[in-house]
Parts: structure tokens; sequence; C-alpha cells
């Protein structure tokens, strides 16, 4: 019985997990929950998982969560502080990040150093901090499985391959919503929140719009296995069967296909290297009839465009394309920015980077504040 700590629960993958883990209950057992904000839901998980520990990220909420439990005997966190010490608990086998935000890259890191597997959703921690994550991970050899489509696609088609025989890896791309549309001026929040494929939280289904999405995982793909950005290509793929391919140096291309459902990904990155019956639906071939596949269009979707500048300039600048990003989102969530700005006030935020090396996490957080504030300065001006 593995013991599972969910950092985010009441998020889309979190909620994931946990129907994951209650369908495979004889091989995995909730040991601790976390959420920021919805606590009734996180009591709600709790009545039912019983895990040994809950956490509110925030730490002004700790006496209502504490009330909200009443009379369960479980223990009560609160804060960073909360969710590492959750994560570096002796029982703990796998660390479930799934947090919004980059504070989910101190309990990685804790995580790591206790050699607990880390399941990690959050790809903005791996853009932002990957090199960090990853060089840790070497050091202390511990596994790091992304929870991500994409990524799990090219770990079951790299597992055994050499890297050095991969010839490029092709990351697929539903399209979002505004595949088909012309003009991407105008667009009203709730078009764009209309994913054609996937159901999944508010701020990565305006980056599945943007096509940012796929950037970001162009720079994880690139953290994580350690490819030069020009071996990564995007392609558009609008029936999302096919997550991801690699092709090899003699020509040979393997693609892992699946009906779209993340509960699979999450199983996978849970039971890796074991396969266990999942909830997900069989994919009936016999009823495909449209393959299609094009390239991208990056004057329509320049966000694509500035994800690849970023990760081939590196220093620091992936940084401030992830946090530029979130604040453009932000302010387009809360109707304070058009959808055709958001690329532009992350080309500005990267025009005035000024790059350093090496960056450790200290350094690399201020970045990532320094290009908060400037981000928020631009969408003022804006609107002044
Ligand atoms: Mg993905």
């Amino acid at each position: 019985m593995k013991k599972v700590v969910v950092l985010g629960s009441t998020g889309s993958i979190g909620r994931a997990t946990l129907e994951v883990i209650e369908h495979r209950k004889k091989d995995f057992q909730v040991f601790a929950l976390a959420a920021r904000s919805n606590l009734d839901l996180l009591v709600k998980q709790a009545k039912r998982f019983r895990p040994k520990l809950v956490i509110t990220g925030d730490n002004g909420q700790l006496s209502n969560l504490r009330k909200k439990l009443g009379a369960i005997k479980i223990s009560v966190l609160a804060g960073i502080d909360g969710l590492i010490e959750a994560s570096i608990q002796p029982e703990v086998d796998i660390v479930v990040m799934a947090m919004s935000g980059l504070a989910g890259v101190f309990p990685t890191l804790a995580a790591i150093e206790k050699r607990k597997r880390i399941a990690l959703a959050t790809k903005e921690i791996l853009v932002s901090f990957g090199k960090i994550i990853m060089e840790k991970s070497r050091l202390y050899n511990t596994e790091i499985l992304p929870i991500d489509s994409e990524q799990v696609a090219l770990h079951q088609c790299l597992n055994g391959s050499k890297l050095t025989e991969v010839k490029k890896v092709i990351l697929t791309a539903s399209g979002g919503p505004f595949l088909q549309r012309k003009s991407l001026k105008n667009v009203k929040l709730s078009d764009a929140l209309r994913h054609p494929i996937w159901q999944m939280g508010k701020k990565i289904t305006i980056d599945s719009a943007t096509l940012m999405n796929k950037g970001l995982e162009v720079i994880e793909t690139v953290r994580f296995w350690n490819f030069s950005p020009q071996k990564v290509e995007v392609l558009i793929h609008p029936q999302s069967l096919i997550h991801s391919m690699v092709e090899f140096l003699d020509g040979s291309i393997l693609a892992q296909l699946a009906v779209p459902d993340m509960r699979l990904p999450i199983q996978y990155a849970l039971t890796f290297p074991e396969r266990l019956p999942s909830l997900t639906a069989f994919l009936d071939f016999s009823k495909l009839r449209n393959f299609d596949f094009f390239r991208p269009d990056l004057k329509k979707f320049p966000c694509l465009k500035l994800a690849d500048q970023a990760i081939q300039k590196d220093n620091g600048y992936p940084c401030v394309l992830n946090a530029a990003n979130e604040i453009a989102v932000e302010a387009f969530l809360s109707q304070k920015l058009n959808f055709a700005h958001i690329p532009k006030i992350i080309a500005k935020t990267l025009a005035a980077h000024q790059p350093k090396r090496p960056l450790n996490l200290a350094q690399l957080i201020s970045v990532d504040k320094w290009a908060r504030n400037y981000a928020i300065k631009l969408i003022s001006k804006e609107q002044s």
C-alpha cells in the first residue's frame, strides 16, 4: 500500500487524483490532502479519504479548517511549512504536486531530498525552476514523473531508449477553442474558457486558448529530458488522440494514443513501472475517421513563439515568461486585459529582463517577483 500526499486536492488534477486513488484503493492510500481556499471541498474529501493530515495553504484559515473538521481526528497544518512537513513524513511514498502557483517549489524540493516519488502536475514550477529541480532529483536519485498527457506520452515512448538516439520529439496540441477562428480581436472570456477537449482549471484553459500551454510544455520537455530546444516540435492534432510522439534517428516514430482523460496520466505517474486497469475508456480504432495534423500558426498564436525564444535564451527568460503570463492571464480572467494583449504584455516583460547566470533559487524567485511587478505596471498603464 503506497501512501500519497495530494497537494492541491480541490483543483481539477487533485480531484481526478482522488478518483484514481479510490479506484485503486488496494494499492494507494491518501496520507495528506492540501488546498488553498476551497475548505468546504477539502473537508468533504478529508471525511471521505480519512488522511492523517490536512493542510490549508493559507495560514489565516487554520482555525477555520479545524472547526469545519469538527470531531474528526485529523491533524491540521497550514502554510508552506505545513505543505513541507506533510511531504517529508517517513511513511509517505508519493507526493502529487498539483497546487497552482510557484510556492509548490518548496515542498517539491523538500520531498526530492527525502526521495519521495514526485508526480508533478504544476508545470509552471518546472518552467521557472526546472534546472534546479532536475539537478536536485539527479543528485538524490529521486524519481519525478510529470502529470501531463504529453509528458506521460513521451515517457512511454522513450522508456528504455537512449536519449542520444532521439532525432526529435513531437508535442501534439489540440489547438484550443480558437483554432478555426480567424481573428483573436474581441475574444470574450466565455469563448476562451470553452475548451473543445479538456475540462480543466481556468488558468490552464486560457493558456490552451493562447497556446501558451504548449509553449510551457516545450520548456517542460527541455527541462525534464534535458533535450535541446531545437529537438522539440509542436504539431496541432485537433482530435487529441495521439498525446505526443518521438522520432528516432532510424526514422521510426513511436506515438502514445488514448482517449483524452487525465486520470490515465495520473494513474501512470502513480503506478509506473506497472500498468493496471484504469477508469479510462478504451479507444476504438475502427471508429476513428479523421486524424489531422498541421503546423501551428505562430502569427496568430505568438505565445508559442515567445516560449520557444525564452527557452533558447534561457538565463531566467523562462521564469520571466511564466510570471508575465500568469499576471496577464489573471488580468484577462478579471476582464482587465484584452485577450490579444496577453502576448504583448509577455513580450514587453521579456524584452525588459536583464539576463544573469548562474541563477540559484533565491535569484530566480526575485526574477519572478520583478517580472510580475513589471507586467502589473504594464497592464495598469494600458488601462489608464
Ligand atoms: Mg498537457
